[in-house]
């Protein structure tokens, strides 16, 4: 049933590409329709996130468009066309809509707090219908048809959004691969030249160093006369490259924000040259090998590196030459330059003055050695007592010595430090604990501070397995304790006939909720789960609650599968 399901929806979904195709005039790949859309908002335009920005396991596919701290911002069709998807989810873009163009290009609104009144009812019905918040569907080719300038939505804050704005991304409706919306010819106001706060210079070869160290350095760089940078001199030896941490502020707002391009020249030659016109989501996660991923677990700050690094298969460089490393040969000079640049063109420039000479290292290369050697494109399994782990082909960008490590009831596997492209299996051994202790049994992983989070946990007879791509210390936990749920906003037995919403608190302290559902005088209604503040939100618009005295029942269960009953009476007429 499912796959038949699944088999339909990418029937539709190769249908209305190749119409798309056949309504077409080919779409040059670097040809962006200038005048073609409007700003789906009607305020200035002001940036909270760019296209390409780096981030947690992939490239910001959108732009981040800030909406004055507040939410219910009218949200307009950039151009005519129908909605194509509509998606409700507790995370990620929250409440989305996606819009075809006759053009060939797809826009996506996200974290939205609402649709329109149409497209509301719309959704609505299929909640209803699924009996679910959590929904996602795929409307007919022309059922929600929409102008040009057309309200379809309003700003929010729903998903995994960390404050009010809308997520925006135009994309290839056939490919899907996202785009940079500014190609668009939205205007963003940008005066300001991109900041470079760090530059690091990387030995690479067996016998390579850069001033003296074997490891990565920082360097020194100051602002000259002419508005450039300027790093003092670097002495190396063999083969080497460059990080840079960088950022781009736009006018009128203070945020870090990521740049357009970078491009790293060596005695006038291009050596490297990236830039975030598009990607594809196939590709995003190699973030993971651009970024010093090491430097990225410890400090919490990216390093973009200007070489391909193990692992990379990144398609987003406009030239590589040898890799975008620098072989340095004794006596001989290199002027290394990067260019740093933002969409509106504002270019920073670093130059870096290397000597190749080999000098006796300050300390010796430190011995990552361990136990335990991952060939990354092996298969590989390991025995850790109380659980086994096992990491698929091709898991790691590349081979590394792994830490592993056995306690009561946890196991250490390496850190942070290193990251992981697939999931990876962790089965615990559970064996030792009764049936009714092990049903509230999960696999918890710890951070820094030892505190445990839910890892989703799937169990089987006396063994339980969790599938992750995070690297650190997992331990079984118990949650012995039902979700807590209580009334916002009413009393037990009280008269709510002016009440627009019915609003609860819902949390569980540890393994986290897994699923809710309410109904009124047994009538299953939508509750609007809001994650980030506990809050679960019934409309009384949506008028089931339509006789005099109303029974609210809500059962809400955490993820070992403890469960809390919420019973009240209240009065409407
Ligand atoms: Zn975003």
């Amino acid at each position: 049933m499912f796959n038949f399901v699944r088999t339909l929806v990418a029937m539709r979904k190769s249908l209305f590409a190749l119409l798309l195709l056949m309504t077409l005039p080919a779409l040059g790949q670097h040809e962006y329709p200038v005048d073609a859309f409007r700003p789906p908002l009607d305020i200035p335009l002001v940036l909270a996130g760019t296209f390409g920005e780096l981030r947690s396991n992939h490239f910001h596919s959108g732009l981040d468009i800030k909406t004055q701290q507040r939410e219910g911002l009218p949200v307009y069709a950039i151009g005519e066309g129908t909605v194509s998807r509509i998606k409700i989810s507790h995370w990620g873009y929250g409440k989305v809509l996606y819009l075809a163009h006759p053009n060939g290009y797809t826009s996506v609104y996200a974290h939205l707090q609402k649709f329109s009144p149409a497209i509301e009812a719309y959704i609505k019905k299929i909640q209803y219908q699924k009996q679910s918040y959590e929904v996602e569907v795929f409307p007919d080719y022309g059922e929600l048809r929409v102008e040009k300038g057309e309200v379809i939505a309003f700003s929010g804050n729903s998903g995994s959004s960390s404050g009010p704005h809308l997520h925006f991304e135009i994309r290839n409706s056939i490919s899907e691969r996202p785009t940079n919306p500014l190609l668009y010819g939205l205007e963003v106001r940008d005066a300001t030249s991109p900041s470079i706060v760090e530059v690091y210079a990387y030995p690479l070869g067996p016998d390579a160093q850069a001033n003296r160290s074997k490891s990565k350095i920082a360097l020194n760089f100051t602002r000259q006369a002419d508005g450039t940078y300027l790093a003092d001199k670097l002495h190396a030896a063999g083969t080497i490259g460059f990080g840079v941490d960088v950022y781009d502020r736009q006018d009128l707002a203070a945020n870090r924000n990521g740049v357009f391009s970078v491009r790293q020249l060596v005695n006038g030659t291009v050596y490297s040259d990236l830039d975030f016109k598009d990607f594809s989501f196939a590709e995003t996660r190699y973030i993971n090998t651009l970024i010093d991923y090491e430097h990225y677990g410890k400090y919490n700050k990216r390093i973009q590196r200007l070489f391909r690094a193990p692992g990379n298969r990144l398609n987003i460089y406009n030239t590589l030459q040898n890799d975008g490393k620098i072989d340095i040969a004794e006596g001989l000079t290199y002027n290394v330059e990067l260019e740093v640049r933002d969409f509106a063109g504002n270019t920073t420039l670093l130059r870096i003055p290397v000597e190749g000479k080999r000098e006796p290292l300050d300390e010796p290369a430190r011995d990552p050695r361990t136990d335990t050697y991952v060939i990354a494109s092996k298969p590989n399994n390991y025995d850790l007592g109380v659980a086994k782990v096992y990491f698929p082909a091709n898991t790691f960008y590349e081979d590394f010595y792994i830490r592993l490590e056995k306690g009561q009831d946890t196991v250490t596997i390496h850190d942070n430090s290193v990251p992981a492209h697939r999931n990876f299996t962790l089965t615990f051994d559970a064996s030792g604990y009764t049936p009714e202790q092990r049903r509230q049994l999960f696999i918890a992983r710890l951070d820094e501070r030892l505190r445990p989070s839910y890892s989703s946990t799937y169990k089987r007879g006396a063994t339980l397995t969790t599938r992750t791509r995070y690297l650190g210390t997992y331990t079984l936990a118990t949650d012995s304790v039902a979700p807590q749920v209580w009334a916002r906003n009413f009393k037990e037995n009280q008269w709510l006939t002016n009440y627009r919403y019915l609003r609860l608190h819902i949390s569980d302290d540890l393994s986290g909720i897994d699923h809710y559902s309410a109904r009124i005088n047994g009538e299953w209604i939508l509750m609007e789960y809001e994650p980030k503040s506990n809050t679960l939100t019934y409309n009384f618009d949506d008028k089931i609650a339509d006789k005099t005295q109303c029974q609210l029942e809500v059962v809400v269960t955490d993820n070992v599968g403890n469960s809390t009953t919420f019973s009240s009476s209240f009065y409407r007429k």
